[in-house]
């Protein structure tokens, strides 16, 4: 299968790429994105060819079904990387919270966020490619928290790429940096910044766009690529479990075949739901996507509103920062799917010019098809990790954010599944204040709390971040990062 370009073709790249050309340079004509010519069949027949599928097996189906230019066996080795999550069988267990709401946990993997998912079969596959045409690429990460650490752990000692990664000093959680800075790998730095995560993103647009750093590269003999989710090497990845989950609850006798469900997606790039979209665009039985946010709830207004207005709003800080995004950069690709490539252009020049962009009402409708949203504030997520605590069930910030989303729900007699996106260990100062301790300055105090006051343990893998070396104790001002950089590479 063919990729083609969000914004039209500007003459200079090709009007349809491969997946490995897609996925090696992911940006496209006008600064568009590749998406797929056209989708495969997830509908009634292929699922009921996978009922008795694990979740390697139905991912080896839905990756060929693109007709991706992969070979199998490296496929296969892309996926046996969900053998090291928790339960290889099942690398994204679907706890039952109500009679009628499904959480499917997607943080099972070696840095306890969803990331994971996507970003460790991705890593495989982008280092087998780059080893196949004998190029070297350089991959740049600015991360606020989970990106980071996914980024370096599926890249580490992978031949032919290199990886760096900026964070704002003093911006991401504790757990969060420790992953970082602990990592240990010759082709991989990390790098805190004196900054917020905005600067730091900002310097590293500055440096990816200058001249003399994109010359040095050259001179290096080395290419830039991107692991963000603009890349449609991890929205690949991110089909697969909406296909899971739908098997899974017919697999418990939860629904018949055919039978439509809620997605309930707490969302910031919109990686996440998209994989959703395309899942239900390819047949999959589902009543409606229902987006999460927190107060930067840029998403809310352009589903219910059809406004897309950045210029408006400054960013929040929230107890989700994972949800903390103005620019969502998937939202891009269902434009495209829905009203082609003109369209979009339109829309994101006008984003790009004037920090806005306004649809149609007709265009507007066409979204609430498939999509309803729902924005929550800390103080209700707090409530809601509480009261599900209770129960005996810990859910994280940004999943708290889906509960909202579930209640509110046009039909009350389908079943929803949520989608939680972090363990509660990675944000755990935020759930130990839900639950009403004070012991919520830093993560230590707070993971031990919990462990002491719940059913929870602490994992091995972030008990043990407090006493690994720091690799990377590296902490530079803003102009510095070149510098730093040229060193690495
Ligand atoms: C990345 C992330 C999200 C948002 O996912 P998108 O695909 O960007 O919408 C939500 N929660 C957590 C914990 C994340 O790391």
């Amino acid at each position: 299968m063919q990729f083609i370009e969000t914004r039209g073709n500007d003459g200079s790249k090709s009007q349809k790429v491969n997946f490995s050309e897609a996925i090696l340079s992911p940006i496209a004509s006008f600064g568009g994105i590749y998406v797929p010519e056209k989708l495969p069949k997830f509908g009634q027949k292929f699922l009921e060819k996978h009922l008795n599928s694990n979740y390697k097996e139905l991912a080896l189906d839905v990756l060929q079904s693109f007709d991706i230019d992969i070979e199998e066996s490296t496929l296969i080795e892309a996926l046996n990387r969900y053998d090291d999550f928790d339960d290889s069988k099942n690398p994204v267990p679907l706890s039952k919270i109500e009679d009628d709401c499904f959480v499917m946990e997607l943080y099972h993997g070696p840095t306890r966020a969803f990331k994971d998912m996507a970003l460790q079969p991705f890593g495989y596959i982008l280092s087998k490619e780059a080893q196949k045409r004998n190029e070297n690429y350089l991959i740049m990460a600015a991360t606020s928290g989970d990106t980071g650490p996914a980024t370096l752990e599926t890249f580490k000692n992978q031949p032919n790429i290199q990886v760096a990664c900026l964070y704002p000093d003093g911006g991401t959680s504790d757990v969060q940096r420790l992953q970082m800075v602990t990592e240990e790998a010759d082709n991989e730095k990390v790098i805190g910044v004196v900054g917020n995560f905005d600067d730091t993103q900002n310097m590293l647009k500055e440096l990816l766009a200058s001249d003399d750093f994109n010359a040095e590269l050259e001179s290096r003999n080395i290419k830039l690529s991107a692991a963000n989710s603009v890349n449609f090497g991890r929205i690949i990845f991110q089909i697969i479990y909406h296909i899971h989950a739908y098997l899974e609850l017919l697999r418990k006798d939860e629904i018949k075949m055919g039978e439509n469900i809620y997605l309930v997606v707490p969302s910031g790039n919109f990686g996440n739901v998209l994989g959703g979209y395309y899942a239900k665009k390819a047949g999959l039985p589902v009543e409606k996507l229902l987006v999460a946010s927190n107060v930067n709830n840029i998403l809310t207004d352009l589903i219910e509103n059809g406004v897309y207005d950045m210029g408006s709003r400054e960013l929040i800080k929230t107890e989700s920062p994972a949800m903390d995004i103005l620019k969502s950069s998937n939202v891009e690709r269902v434009l495209f799917d829905k009203f082609g490539g003109a369209r979009t252009k339109e829309l994101m020049d006008s984003l790009n010019e004037t920090g806005k962009y306004e649809l149609t009402a007709d265009e507007c409708s066409s979204i609430q098809e498939d999509f309803e949203a729902t924005f929550s504030e800390d103080d209700e997520c707090e409530v809601f990790i509480s009261k599900y605590a209770k129960e005996g069930y810990i859910m994280d910030p940004h999943t708290a954010t889906c509960m909202k989303s579930y209640e509110k729900r046009i039909s009350k007699n389908l079943k929803s599944v949520i989608y939680s996106t972090a363990e509660w260990t990675k944000f755990s100062t935020t759930v130990a204040r839900a639950l009403g301790s004070d012991k919520t300055e830093n993560d230590t105090e707070a993971l031990q709390w919990i462990a002491e006051n719940t059913n929870e343990k602490v994992p091995a893998m972030i008990e043990g971040l407090f006493s690994k070396e720091i690799k990377h104790p590296i902490v530079v001002e803003k102009e510095q990062i070149k510098e730093e950089m040229l060193k690495f590479l």
